[in-house]
């Protein structure tokens, strides 16, 4: 069983050296539970930072919580944890729950709460950051591929963010796949996630090893232009 360290009533913490088969089920410290009302078959809103030297950011949405007062991952976050655990034994995550409510109420007694549009976006974003979308980052640099801006970080690093051009939910059934992945500054993956500006595939920056599909260029065109992607 994993170590869990108590860090606040609301927080704890846990190294992944103890975690081999079991990375895709969390457990929550029992005093952060008590203190929290956290109830099987709940909902809760949990913030995940990961260690700092994973660079793989911060996670905040609502988890399940099932059987045994454990957390269960939607699969798009236990696909970020097969590729980091293995390698990052060392290495640990802090997990807060956020929307403390000590009067414990069920889910059947109040309805799912309205999430704002932020908090939605952010899902989105993590959604998007695969192992596909680190190394088109990789590739390019954090450099837009649509404006070359890139965003340079305090660390030395730099920063920019990954696009899917045809989205991956939503309706749209996008790959996930090079193809089909820009990467691009702040303001251009807003532009392109509302379909406030079209592609056009010539003014794209690629590289040999990131050739984009054409056909997801007219899907942004014909569909996102006109609907937007949410
Ligand atoms: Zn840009």
């Amino acid at each position: 069983m994993a170590r869990l360290i108590k860090l606040g009533d609301t927080k704890w913490k846990q190294l992944f050296i103890d975690r081999s088969t079991e990375y895709h089920l969390w457990s929550i410290h029992k005093d952060v539970k008590q203190y929290c009302g956290v109830e099987d078959g709940q909902n809760r809103r949990i913030r995940i930072t990961f260690d700092p030297n994973l660079n793989v950011g911060d996670i905040e949405q609502e988890f399940h919580i099932t059987s045994g007062k454990e957390i269960s991952f939607p699969r798009h976050i236990q696909l970020i944890f097969q590729e980091i655990v293995p390698d990052n034994r060392t290495s640990y995550y802090i997990a807060e729950i956020i929307d403390v409510d000590n009067s414990t109420p069920t889910a059947d007694d109040i309805g799912e709460p309205d999430l704002p549009e932020r908090a939605m976006c952010q899902t989105y974003r993590i959604l998007r950051d695969t192992a596909l979308a680190r190394r088109a980052k990789t590739l390019h640099r954090n450099r837009c591929q649509l404006c070359e801006t890139e965003i340079p970080l305090p660390d030395g690093t730099s920063y920019s963010e990954a696009h899917h051009i045809r989205p991956l939910g939503n309706g749209h059934n996008g790959p996930d796949t090079l193809s089909n992945i820009l990467v691009v500054c702040p303001n251009h993956h807003a532009m392109l996630d509302y379909g406030s500006i079209r592609l056009i595939f010539d003014e794209i920056r690629t590289t040999p090893e990131h050739v984009i599909n054409p056909s997801y260029i007219e899907y942004h065109n014909e569909v996102i232009c006109a609907i937007g992607s949410r």
